[in-house]
């Protein structure tokens, strides 16, 4: 479908929608330093993959190396800006009767350009919890000056001296359940959505633009490239182009 022609439908059906689900993944904070998980890494991660730190048995196996990474990963979120595609959606928000936000991402930087209660799919990078016991950990989480310093030990918990973990989900864990519920609710009740800046390769996040779909939504994505297989179109080129000629549109509307 001819782009410019895709555009001013989604703008037509934003217009009149009364529930509208924005989606993200990692590509909406690409263009604000975060590396995507398909990126390469730099320095020393680059010998990492990232789908291999994430994981439960890669923090029994060295926990150094994945408290190192995620200490790094913290430290690049912290020292990063939400960019316009964060500013937008904020922006869109104040102008549609509802919207829901849904994001994979762990950093915050919708949160920081404004929006309001993101559903969080995969936690937190700012908190943490311990691995044996789950409280969280409530003490300052470590500032490292050099964040190419590599492994760091992770502090232990308060509780049961257990090691200390990201508050993320890892591949292989369970969704927490309320946000997920949420956001099926949201899928399923919202008339268009907009998917943006995701693989859709991390279920179940990916089957949310189906519910949608097969729920008479106008399903579009936002990326870098199409993916033939997602149900909708797709507007091709970065979140930072789309997004705010959307929020445009529908402020001048
Ligand atoms: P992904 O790395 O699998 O895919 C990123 C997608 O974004 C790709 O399809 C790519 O083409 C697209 N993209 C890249 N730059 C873009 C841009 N400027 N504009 C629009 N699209 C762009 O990421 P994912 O699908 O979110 O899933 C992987 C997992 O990675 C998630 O679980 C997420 O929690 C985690 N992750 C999060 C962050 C973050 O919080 N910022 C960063 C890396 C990974």
């Amino acid at each position: 479908m001819d782009a410019d022609y895709l555009f001013n439908q989604t703008v037509e059906y934003l217009k009149t929608a009364q529930h509208v689900v924005i989606s993200t993944g990692a590509g909406i904070s690409a263009e604000s330093g975060i590396a995507t998980f398909r990126a390469p890494s730099t320095g020393l991660w680059s010998r990492y993959k990232s789908g291999e730190l994430a994981t439960a048995e890669a923090f029994k196996r060295n926990p150094s190396l994945v408290w190192g990474w995620y200490t790094w990963r913290r430290m690049q979120v912290a020292n990063a800006q939400p960019n316009t595609a964060h500013r937008a959606v904020a922006a869109m928000a104040q102008c549609l009767p509802h919207m829901t936000l849904i994001t994979q991402n762990v950093d915050d930087l919708h949160e920081r350009a404004g929006s309001q209660d993101p559903i969080h799919l995969h936690g937190h990078l700012a908190t943490a919890r311990c691995f044996t016991c789950s409280q969280p950990y409530l003490d300052t989480l470590p500032i490292v000056v050099d964040p190419d310093a590599g492994p760091l030990e992770p502090p232990r918990c308060q509780h049961c001296e257990g090691l200390i973990r990201p508050n993320v989900v890892w591949f292989g864990e369970r969704m927490p359940e309320n946000e997920m519920k949420r956001a099926r609710i949201a899928a399923f009740d919202c008339d268009v959505m907009l998917s943006i800046g995701t693989s859709g390769s991390v279920a179940p996040a990916v089957y949310l633009p189906t519910i949608a779909a097969e729920n008479g939504a106008w399903v579009v994505h936002i990326n870098l490239e199409a993916d033939s297989t997602a149900p909708g179109n797709t507007l091709i080129g970065p979140a930072t182009h789309w997004l705010p000629k959307l929020a445009q549109a529908l402020l001048s509307a």
